[in-house]
């Protein structure tokens, strides 16, 4: 059995929304619900200021306070590690929420139009066709695409239809994808060394998303029997 764990590159990442984005056209999410999202600081004295970007999302807890919180059992851990909210159980009680240590999860209140009086786009219409309102959402790492691909044959973090679309849509490919229980998986070579960390591990909750960091000197983060091409 895998366990799915992602990892961000805070070098490579250059701020650009583009998983921010993706994420949103992926899920059609309404205004106000950011499954992935950037956060932006700067820090420093001018002139010598330094900007980190830093991109958030689930962390894909393995000890998910989210998940014992929940009193319809709505929130659950598959045993590849993926923490899921089945909507259908979900009262919008919002437990979780507060549970979350990350503020990784979304009351989806309604569904907005993102341009007000103009009302629906058509790819709003078409999206939120399956959105429910009343629940809370968080990132699943597109659990979809990786359980289509893999009934495919697909490998995901491998093959871009069954990889989560954030990391597919990462133009600076700051994001890597795969099984962290598969010693030789490119995010297990990554999590491997010295610099690489989970952020703020003293929550306890122990994150299968970790990152990279930003201020280091410059080290390949390619492994070096991982095809680019396919990424
Ligand atoms: Fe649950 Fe929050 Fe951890 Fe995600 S980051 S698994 S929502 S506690
Ligand atoms: Fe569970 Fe939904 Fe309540 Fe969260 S809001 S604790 S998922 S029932």
């Amino acid at each position: 059995m895998p366990r799915w764990g992602m990892v961000i590159d805070l070098l490579k990442c250059i701020g650009c929304y583009g998983c921010q984005v993706s994420c949103k056209a992926e899920h059609a999410t309404p205004p106000g619900v950011t499954l992935a999202r950037v956060e932006v600081s700067e820090t420093g004295t001018y002139p010598n200021v330094t900007r980190v970007n830093l991109p958030l999302l689930c962390m894909q807890c393995n000890n998910p306070p989210c998940e014992s919180v929940c009193p319809t059992k709505a929130t659950q851990q598959r045993a590849d590690g993926i923490v899921y909210v089945d909507e259908e159980k979900c009262i919008g009680c919002k437990y979780c929420m507060i549970a979350c240590p990350y503020g990784a999860r979304y009351f989806v209140e309604d569904t907005n139009a993102y341009f007000g009086d103009q009302g629906l786009t058509p790819y709003e219409k078409a999206g939120y066709a399956h959105q429910r309102t009343g629940v809370v959402q968080k990132c699943d790492y597109c659990r979809h695409r990786l359980d289509a691909g893999l009934a495919n044959g697909l490998v995901p973090g491998v093959d871009r239809e069954a990889t989560p679309a954030c990391v597919i849509n990462c133009m600076a490919k700051a994001r890597f994808f795969g099984d962290l229980d598969d010693p030789n998986s490119e995010v297990s070579q990554l999590v491997a060394r010295a610099q690489a960390f989970q952020l703020n591990p003293e929550f306890g909750t122990d994150p299968n998303t970790h990152y990279l960091p930003a201020g280091r000197s410059i080290v390949p983060t390619e492994p070096k029997d991982v095809s680019d091409a396919k990424r």
